[in-house]
């Protein structure tokens, strides 16, 4: 018998391969962090000998969520203003809020009750787009998640620095304090086009080439966007960062709605990847990503929650459905985005925008052991002829059980075992009363 870290069986595995298989009764065994077998299960207890046995039962296991896009600091702004266009939410409440509040505590507790909320909704990555990038790193390491930290580019002053130059200059020190890290990759986050001028757009692109980093950017949020840029600079936002050298197989478009034939060739020809943030959308009715179009050209599309302040909550298993049912409604397809492609769009899709696709993204040998289990066993999933679709069409993330980062268990029972459920509770709350009593 060989020796092993953790067994985990369960009645379901859905690893998101190629084959997209469904697997019955399997067991994934892990040591030192990395899945080393996905095996039959009555085949793995003869094999391995676990230090700890993980029997799951009526469960399934499938590759941790990995959510691409969101705000996590703006957990601690969570309802704060709802039911307003983008513009209005972000010059009337956003960015006043943003400017009196936000620092290094803000972010650092923001970011933690974030983190908290996604281990508890299955994520075990995510890539976060705000300001004070080492305070969001530190709760990151702190709960033992996976980030993508975009450090925020911004042609305005904001509370972290004062010109574009500056937030550059200061994310490259943190870049340089996270480099090689395993779970912590720090990149650029430059805002919008509506917010970035050229200079430090080709900065970034010079920058990203020179560090081997990616570049996330919110680009055709909505119609408003693409309407105000043509009348100001005479392109659409997507020709523009194509001509400026900045779309590619390391670039992240987030949002993607409003978009021309030819803009769907532009993103398809360069290779770049796209965030979709349905909720986000659909709240700030911010307009629609054709994701059928989309992949129908090739393009990655992954998923998103967007910030809390704009959702409002950071659930991919709710995000997942929206996005499958919305799909069906914009491309006037039933057929359109079903059920597995959809688990495959927060996972193993997320993990390929990101560059983090040979590591995380799927339930297979080498790759390592960032697991979520989701439970089935209740009267709400009876009967099951198939799991994936009631993963993605009739569950809740009430159901989301456990859940690994690198072998290492975060969420037991629904417990949190690295972070302090009372104390952020505690903590937000009294966020609300400084926020509110301002
Ligand atoms: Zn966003």
């Amino acid at each position: 018998m060989q020796k092993i870290d953790t067994l985990i069986s369960a009645r379901w595995v859905i690893p998101v391969n190629e084959s997209r298989e469904v697997l019955d009764y399997y067991s994934v065994a892990v040591d030192k962090g990395i899945i080393i077998a996905v095996m039959p299960t009555n085949e793995a207890k003869t094999t391995f000998e676990a230090d700890e046995a993980v029997d799951l039962g009526e469960q399934a296991l499938i590759p941790g969520f990995i959510n691409t896009h969101g705000h996590a600091a703006m957990a601690l702004f969570r309802g704060m203003s709802d039911d307003l266009a983008l513009m209005t939410w972000l010059n009337d409440h956003v960015w006043p809020a943003e400017g009196k509040w936000v620092g290094e505590s803000f972010v650092a507790d923001g970011t933690r009750l974030a983190a908290a909320e996604m281990i508890r909704s299955g994520t075990t990555t995510f890539s976060d787009n705000y300001f004070f990038p080492e305070s969001a790193a530190q709760s990151v390491v702190d709960a033992g998640l996976r980030a993508q930290i975009c450090f925020s580019v911004i042609d305005f002053p904001t509370n972290w620095a004062s010109t574009p130059d500056e937030h550059i200059e200061l994310g490259l020190k943190a870049m340089q304090r996270y480099q090689g890290h395993s779970h912590v990759k720090m990149t650029f986050g430059p805002h919008a086009p509506y917010t970035c001028s050229d200079a430090p757009l080709l900065r970034i692109r010079e920058l990203a080439n020179e560090h081997n980093v990616t570049i996330q950017m919110h680009i055709h949020e909505t119609q408003v966007e693409v309407d105000g840029e043509l009348e100001k600079r005479g392109s659409r936002p997507i020709r523009r960062l194509k001509e400026l050298g900045l779309l590619g197989p390391d670039f992240q478009a987030v949002h993607m709605t409003a978009l021309s034939d030819e803009d769907i060739d532009d993103i398809a020809e360069t290779g770049t990847h796209v965030m979709h943030c349905p909720e986000s959308n659909l709240k700030l009715a911010s307009g629609f990503c054709p994701v059928d179009k989309l992949q129908q050209k090739g393009i990655n599309v992954s998923l998103g929650t967007d910030g809390a302040a704009s959702n409002n909550d950071l659930d991919m298993l709710g995000e997942m459905r929206t996005a499958a049912i919305l799909a069906k409604a914009v491309s006037q397809n039933a057929e359109a985005l079903p059920a597995h492609e959809a688990i495959a769009m927060a996972t193993i899709n997320g993990a390929k925008a990101l560059a983090w696709d040979k590591e995380i993204g799927s339930l297979e040998v080498g790759k390592r052991a960032d697991i979520t289990a989701i439970a089935l066993d209740d009267l709400e999933s009876q009967p099951i002829f198939d799991p994936v679709s009631h993963i993605v069409y009739a569950s809740t993330r009430n159901q989301i059980s456990n859940v690994w980062v690198d072998g290492k268990q975060l969420l037991k029972d629904r417990e949190l075992t690295t972070l302090d459920k009372a104390a952020i509770i505690e903590n937000a709350k009294q966020w609300r009363e400084k926020i509110q009593n301002s």
